[in-house]
C-alpha cells in the first residue's frame, strides 16, 4: 500500500480555517494516489480551552504527582476531540474517514505513564480500514498499555506517533506538518532572516532536535530512522518543500554551519576543592549522577568542577551540596546555544571567533565546549535573541 502518513500540530488544527488547509493537504495525497493517515494534536497552543497545558492545569499539583494514569487520560482528551472535529471536516470535503485512538491505531506502549515507550503495534485494523480506502485520523501522543489503560508518549509525543504509524506501516514517508516551512537555520521567530534547511541527515535532525530546535521531536526521528522511513517537515499554511531528512542529508560546500539552536533554563555550578571535603569532592560528580540529576557542559581541573543542569534540579543539587559541605557557586537563567555542522570539527579558529563575536558585543561567555559536529557556549539567558542573531549573521 502507498501510504503516507500526515501528521499536523496544535496550530494547524486550531481554527476552521486552518483546518481546511489540513483538508487540501490530505486532498493532495489522495489526489497523488497515496493513502493517507492522518494524526493530530490538540487543538491550539497554552490557553486554547483543548491544548494539553489548558487539561494539565485543570488538575492540582499534588494530585498530578501520584496520579499519573489518571493525569494521561486527561491528557488524551485534547487529541480525542481533534480527530473527531478533523473528521467533521474531512466529512465536509467529502473525504470519508475515521477517528482512532493511539491504541486503536495499534501503539502499544509500557507502563510508564506521562513518558511511556513502545514495546509492540498492532496494525490489524488500521490496516483494515485503509484496504476500504476510508482515512484513518489517529489521536497522537498516546498509546495504550497491555492492560487496555491510555498512556501518553511525552512531550512532543505527536510526532513520535506519526514516526511509530510510518514505521509501522511502511510508509512511504512521515510528513510533519507546522507553522514554519520546515528546519530552519535558527528559529524563525528568533532569527527573521533564517532560512529553511532543504534536506538533513536523520544524524543531524536528531542533534537539531535534542539540542532544542521545537519544530521535531528527537523520538520521532530515531524512530524514523531506524525504519529508515523519510521524514519531511512541512507548513501547513503553505507549498513550500519543507525540509526532507533521510540518511543522506544534504551538503551545501560553502557553509560550514548548519544552524543555530538554544536550550533555556540551565544553571551553571562551580565547585572548588576544600582541604576537609576532599573525599565528598571526589565523588560529588557520581552522587549527583546516582540522585537521577543529569550533568552538561562538563569541566574539570584539578581544584575545581563545572558543569550545568536543568532549573527543575536545582533544589535537589543544592540540598545536596550543602549536606556535602561543598563549597559551590550558582549561576542561574543561563541558556546553552548549540552551533550545529556536520564539518565543524578542525575549523581552526572557529570557538574564538564565536567567542570574541559575543564579548564584542558585551555578551559574556561563561562557558564553551565542542564536538566532532557541535559547538556549545553558555551564555546569560537575557543575551540569547541577541546573541543567536549575531552567530548567524557571522555563519549563515
Ligand atoms: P507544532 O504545534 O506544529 O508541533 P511546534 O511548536 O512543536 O509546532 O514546532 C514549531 C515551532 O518550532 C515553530 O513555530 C518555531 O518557532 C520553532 N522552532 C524552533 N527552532 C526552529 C528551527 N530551527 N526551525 C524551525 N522552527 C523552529
Ligand atoms: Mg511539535
Amino acid at each position: 500500500m502507498n501510504i503516507l502518513i500526515q501528521k499536523f500540530g496544535g496550530t494547524s488544527v486550531s481554527s476552521n480555517s486552518r483546518r481546511k488547509q489540513v483538508v487540501s493537504k490530505v486532498k493532495k495525497a489522495l489526489a497523488d494516489g497515496f493513502k493517507p493517515v492522518v494524526v493530530v494534536s490538540a487543538m491550539g497552543r497554552k490557553g486554547a480551552p483543548y491544548a494539553t497545558d489548558t487539561l494539565l492545569s485543570l488538575v492540582d499539583d499534588n494530585f498530578k504527582a501520584d496520579n499519573r494514569q489518571a493525569v494521561d487520560l486527561l491528557l488524551c482528551c485534547g487529541e480525542f476531540i481533534s480527530t473527531v472535529v478533523m473528521c467533521n471536516e474531512l466529512n465536509n470535503a467529502g473525504i470519508k474517514s475515521v477517528p482512532l485512538t493511539g491504541g486503536q491505531a495499534g501503539i502499544i506502549t509500557d507502563d510508564n505513564y506521562n513518558s511511556a515507550e513502545l514495546t509492540d503495534t498492532k496494525p490489524d485494523l488500521i490496516e483494515s480500514i485503509l484496504a476500504k480506502d476510508i482515512v484513518p485520523v489517529v489521536a497522537g501522543f498516546q498509546g495504550i498499555n497491555k492492560d487496555g489503560i491510555l498512556t501518553t508518549l511525552g512531550r512532543g509525543g505527536s510526532d513520535t506517533s506519526a514516526a511509530i504509524l510510518g514505521v509501522m506501516l511502511k510508509a512511504k514517508e512521515i510528513q510533519i506538518y507546522t507553522d514554519v516551512d520546515g528546519i530552519m537555520t535558527a528559529d524563525p521567530r528568533i532569527v527573521h532572516s533564517a532560512e529553511r534547511i532543504p534536506a538533513m541527515s536523520y544524524n543531524e535532525t536528531f542533534q537539531f532536535a535534542e539540542q532544542g530546535a521545537k519544530v521535531i521531536h528527537p523520538r520521532a526521528v530515531e524512530t524514523a530512522m531506524k525504519g529508515n522511513i523519510p521524514l519531511v517537515i512541512k507548513n501547513t499554511m503553505t507549498d513550500s518543500e519543507g525540509t526532507i531528512i533521510n540518511s543522506m542529508g544534504y551538503r551545501d560546500s560553502k557553509k560550514l554551519i548548519t544552524g543555530i539552536t538554544h536550550i533555556a533554563g540551565r544553571v551553571q555550578i562551580s565547585i572548588r576543592l576544600r582541604d576537609n571535603t576532599k573525599e565528598n569532592y571526589k565523588h560529588i560528580l557520581k552522587i549527583l549522577g546516582d540522585n537521577n540529576i543529569s550533568l552538561d557542559l562538563i569541566n574539570i581541573f584539578p581544584n575545581e568542577k563545572i558543569f550545568t543542569i536543568d532549573e527543575k534540579d536545582k533544589d535537589n543539587i543544592l540540598n545536596i551540596l550543602t549536606s556535602m559541605n561543598m563549597n559551590y557557586t550558582m549561576i542561574e537563567k543561563c541558556c546553552k546555544i548549540s552551533i550545529i555542522g556536520s564539518m565543524i570539527r578542525g575549523i581552526p579558529g572557529i570557538v574564538a571567533k564565536i567567542v570574541d563575536a559575543l564579548e564584542e558585543k558585551n555578551i559574556d561567555v561563561l562557558q564553551t565546549a565542542d564536538s566532532h559536529t557541535t559547538i556549545w557556549c553558555l551564555i546569560k539567558e537575557d543575551n540569547v535573541n541577541e546573541a543567536i542573531q549575531i552567530l548567524h549573521d557571522i555563519f549563515l
